[in-house]
């Protein structure tokens, strides 16, 4: 059930590494005032995967123990959770997904400088390539709880911002019948 008794709503921002969920959560919730989980974060400092992926040098993240953590503060609202992935959640925590979309050469540019090489760059561009999130999105949650928005330059970081708040001052809880 959509909106199940939240007095606020919970924001999924998913995407490709590299097209600004991290920056865009957390300028969402300095003008908000909700709260952003990064779900790597978490992870990371409680320990929740089973094991280091070598090849493409990340945590393989156990994706039940990261539920039951979050499970709480989900059912209280007013959260944004930063992931790239999206299909695990439980598809009542969300009313509204959105995934971040950024230009090829861009993307491509941006992992570069952030270290990225070999499989691990040549997988995220055909991630992005692909639109993998957006697929893995529609494919997880009601379509019209799903938006794509493009993440190529600071002004669509600012703009993207300004369209989330706005959706977020006006989201109204939904009466359980
Ligand atoms: P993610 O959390 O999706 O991996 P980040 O928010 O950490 O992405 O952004 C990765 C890098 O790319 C950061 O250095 C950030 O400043 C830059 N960046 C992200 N989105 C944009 C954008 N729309 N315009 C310009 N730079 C961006
Ligand atoms: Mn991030």
């Amino acid at each position: 059930m959509a909106g199940g008794g939240r007095a606020r709503p919970n924001i999924l921002v998913t995407g490709t590494p590299g097209t600004g969920k991290t920056t865009t959560c957390s300028l969402l919730a300095d003008a908000t005032g909700v709260c952003h989980i990064n779900v790597g974060d978490v992870v990371r400092e409680k320990g929740l995967h089973d094991g280091w992926d070598e090849e493409f040098e990340c945590h393989i993240i156990n994706e039940d123990l990261v539920c039951d953590e979050l499970e709480d503060k989900m059912e209280d609202g007013g959260n944004i959770v930063d992931y790239h992935g999206c299909d695990f959640f439980p598809e009542r925590w969300f009313d509204c997904v959105v995934v971040l979309q950024t230009d090829n050469s861009i993307l491509h540019d941006r992992l570069s400088s952030r270290g990225y090489m070999g499989p691990k760059l040549i997988n995220n561009i055909e991630c992005e390539i692909f639109q993998v999130l957006l697929e893995e999105a529609k494919a997880s949650y009601p379509e019209d709880i799903v938006i794509a928005l493009q993440s190529d330059t600071v002004e669509d970081i600012s703009r993207n911002v300004t369209k989330l708040t706005e959706w977020f001052n006006n989201w109204r809880p939904r009466r359980s019948s």
